[in-house]
């Protein structure tokens, strides 16, 4: 393939850790199903290897953003529930609808559009209706609700669809006390005595995502959508712990040293030379660069760990490389080992990279790009 050889730098996936996370989730939340989010290539980790891991340990459940995500879940093999939310316009719906995943819908054009594909393959469509409580994307608004409520009970009645969840989604639930959380808890009420009103009877009402499932018992309803967590990654550091839940790192990125040689100080180091050494040190070079996922803000902030000590990264990240510090007594070789990313006893974690380069573990995990092999352990 067109990818970095494997030896040379490949993201680990430790796929029983995922599981492990995914139970672990889903005896703190209790009574209620599960859906595990496994969009945007599951957060970088391998959508369909992670579908199958969730479906194993128990998510009756499979979220993603796009049909053409769940469509090729289901070309996978997978035959569970699926629900996706993001689509345009001009989408083509019958094949989704034809492969029985639950569409979003949230205004009366795409309730159209979904009646539309149903008929033409003469079947009952799965919808489930968003509600806007206050994260103003998708959704419908408040004020617009009761309307798309009631043309979703009269297309139920008719057969074309099959209404089997109403769902919103939180702003800040990894912001234990924003005001917002209280706000979209009420909204919700609201909306659900809304549709109970219009005659809806869905199977499934879920509001949670993994901050909301960990944090918010009240705010669970039927199913919570867990995504972050099942990452191994907190969504907010410390939030899963303090309450008695210990979650796994899922992924471990590695490479080789691919270069090791002295820098003399006055030096400088990578493009701008924004980094000269004030002493003489030895330099490592790891091959990866923002072309595969690792932020340019990472540039003299974030450390790997090489030989069991913590390296920092010295000059700009390149497209392909970046350098790091191996200290002047270094003894490291070309081919030793570098852990980019792991779990806190290995190295730093996505979420110390996060911090580093001043953006969220989701960011770090899931650009980490498709040049770098997925190797399951
Ligand atoms: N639900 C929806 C609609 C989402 O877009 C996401 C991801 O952002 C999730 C649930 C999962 O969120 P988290 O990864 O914070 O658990």
């Amino acid at each position: 393939t067109a990818g970095i050889a494997a030896r040379t730098a490949s993201a680990e996936v430790d796929l029983a850790a995922f599981r492990r996370n995914v139970r672990r989730l889903h005896d703190h939340v209790g009574d209620v199903s599960i859906m595990v989010v496994v969009k945007a290539d599951g957060y970088g980790h391998g959508m369909i290897n992670c579908a199958a891991a969730a479906r194993a340990a128990g998510a009756a459940w499979v979220g993603t953003a796009t049909p053409t995500e769940a469509l090729a879940l289901r070309a996978s093999g997978d035959r569970g529930r699926l629900l996706c939310w993001l689509y345009g316009p001009d989408e083509d719906l019958e094949p989704v609808v034809a492969a029985d995943i639950d569409l979003t819908v949230h205004s009366p054009e795409q309730l159209a559009s979904v009646v539309a594909a149903a008929a033409a393959i003469k079947t009952t469509a799965r919808v489930q209706l968003k509600v806007d409580t206050g994260l103003s994307r998708n959704g419908s608004p408040m004020r617009d609700w009761p309307d798309l409520c009631a043309e979703a009970a009269d297309a139920e009645r008719a057969g074309a669809v099959a209404v089997t969840g109403i769902w919103s989604h939180f702003a800040a639930a990894d912001e234990p006390g924003h005001p917002s959380v209280a706000r979209q808890q009420q909204a919700f009420a609201e909306a659900l005595t809304v549709s109970q009103q219009a005659g809806l009877t869905p199977e499934v009402r879920h509001l949670a995502n993994s901050a909301g499932a960990i944090t918010l018992p009240e705010a669970r309803y039927d199913l919570v959508r867990l995504g972050i967590g099942c990452y191994g990654i907190e969504p907010v550091p410390g939030q899963a712990v303090a309450a008695g839940l210990e979650l796994e790192p899922v992924m471990t990125l590695r490479a080789q040293l691919v270069n090791v040689k002295p820098l003399a100080a006055g030096e400088g180091v990578s493009y701008g030379h924004t980094w000269i050494a004030d002493h003489d040190t030895v330099v490592g070079l790891v091959p990866l660069g923002y072309g595969d996922g690792i932020p340019v803000h990472a540039s003299n902030r974030a450390e790997v760990q090489v030989g069991g000590r913590r390296a920092p990264i010295r000059g700009r990240v390149c497209m392909d490389q970046f350098v790091v510090d191996l200290g002047p007594d270094a003894e490291d070789q070309i081919g030793d080992e570098v852990i980019i990313f792991s779990g806190a006893d290995r190295g730093p974690t996505a979420q110390d990279w996060a911090q580093a380069c001043d953006t969220i573990g989701y960011e770090i995990v899931t650009r980490i790009g498709a040049r770098v092999p997925r190797r399951i352990v």
